[in-house]
């Protein structure tokens, strides 16, 4: 094998010329000059056409940082001319080993994007030797690339749309979940009608006629919109809301009963300040309450042992608590079954909570009552909401990663790479 063959192999480099090979830095740095073949040069950076050459661009040579090889950091250089395009102006030439506006290599980019996609934030950087926001900057690029020869929109019939909190102080992205296929389709940074607004911007007229359900979590915002937009379109309450507007109401009943067993059981005095039974049981439960969190939260399927003695507990010691958990669980149930059988256990969840003696359920009850008819609709349609459940889970999680990404749209890159459906293969894989 030739010594410019191999050195092309090593970095992924097709269409280009090795001209020179040099250790820099005491053997740390690989420099490898290369130019691209006669065909790929004077070329547009962005739409590629053959254009007349303008400079040979600002500052000379430049570098393009590649794959390590071994511990040993490689970097591709080479000539930076620009050319003025009819379309772009003038814009610095295409490379066949970059994306343009890259400082790195077509390859690495790739591999960033993958492992962002499959990794923690700390293996990324350390790994690849990064920034977090040059990873934010990779991320967008290969999105863009995907973004340009796909068409995430396409064959929507039932969608969810629903809000996303990314960063404290009110930051919020709108996200459309396909729900047949499970994948995100669609975000952007905002929280209001203009930004639902631009999502059958971008839909089109002739696509949004063709939605049949469109899932949402309630709000006004939403719902007028898709009534506008695709009257068509049955609205439905998405059931991930409606149980978590339940498991909002248990957590402050939840607060109330810990509040009252700490009172009983004397406050803030230390333990044994006081003796007897009754202090003892009071702590023991207040401790109890205060543990109990995720056992009230998890479905009853998912406890585990300790959990359930906990949930046997409260039963005892705290009936209100217990029966707002009963409560969260009923309508979690009314889910499941759907249908006329689901809507007429929905009545009796509605008689239910209106008697429970329990402020926050009662006033659920009637928030349930304004929204039932769509959530008539999503027990006739049997929209089930695990797909949506499962996206919204992990672009929450994506959010915490993604946070020290200046740039919403990273986020929104990352998210699309991640759950969009088009996974950034590795570098050389199929
Ligand atoms: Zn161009």
């Amino acid at each position: 094998m030739r010594l410019d063959s191999l050195w092309r192999a090593v970095l992924g480099i097709e269409r280009a010329v090795v001209e020179d090979v040099v250790f820099d830095e005491d053997g740390q740095v690989v420099v490898v000059s290369v130019r691209p073949v006669a065909r790929q040069r004077g070329r547009c950076g962005r739409c590629r056409r053959r254009c007349r050459g303008y400079d040979r661009g600002r500052g000379g040579r430049r570098r393009w940082r590649g794959l390590d090889l071994g511990t040993v950091r490689v970097f591709v250089e080479a000539e930076a001319p620009r050319v003025d395009c009819p379309v772009h102006g003038v814009v610095v030439a295409h490379v066949p080993w970059a994306r343009h506006d890259a400082g790195h290599t077509r390859m690495f980019d790739d591999q960033v994007a993958w492992l962002a996609t499959q990794t923690s934030k700390s293996a990324v950087t350390q790994l690849m030797r990064i920034a977090w926001r040059t990873v934010g900057a990779i991320v967008r690029r290969v999105c863009a690339e995907v973004d340009a020869v796909t068409d995430r929109l396409a064959g929507l019939a039932r969608v969810g749309i629903d809000e996303v909190s990314y960063r404290k102080g009110q930051k919020y992205l709108t996200v459309v979940v396909d729900h047949d296929s499970g994948n995100l389709v669609w975000a952007e940074p905002g929280r209001d009608a203009a930004t639902v607004g631009r999502f059958f911007d971008a839909l089109g007229p002739d696509r949004a006629g063709r939605l049949t359900h469109v899932s949402a979590d309630g709000a006004g915002w939403i719902t007028g919109v898709v009534a506008r937009q695709a009257p068509q379109a049955v609205i439905c309450a998405d059931p991930f809301h409606v149980v978590s507007w339940a498991t909002d109401c248990l957590d402050e009943v939840r607060r109330e009963a810990w509040n009252a067993a700490r009172r009983a059981a004397g406050g803030t005095r230390p333990v044994g300040a006081l003796a007897g039974t009754r202090y003892h049981a009071s702590r023991g439960t207040a401790q109890t309450i205060a543990r109990s969190r995720w056992a009230l939260w998890k479905n009853p399927e998912d406890l585990t042992v300790n959990q359930t003695a906990q949930l046997a507990w409260i039963a005892i010691s705290s009936p209100r608590l217990h029966r707002a958990y009963l409560l969260k669980e009923g309508l979690r149930h009314v889910f499941k079954l759907g249908g006329d059988t689901g809507k007429h256990a929905l009545r009796s969840w509605l008689a239910w909570a209106q008697r429970s003696r329990i402020n926050v359920f009662v006033q659920l009850g009637r928030r349930i009552k304004r929204h039932l008819t769509a959530i008539h609709a999503t027990l006739d349609h049997g929209l089930t909401n695990a797909r949506i459940e499962a996206a919204n889970t992990r672009i929450r999680l994506i959010t915490r990663t993604a946070y020290g990404f200046k740039n919403p749209h990273a986020l929104i890159a990352l998210a699309m790479l991640t759950l969009g459906g088009y996974r950034p293969p590795l570098p050389g894989r199929n």
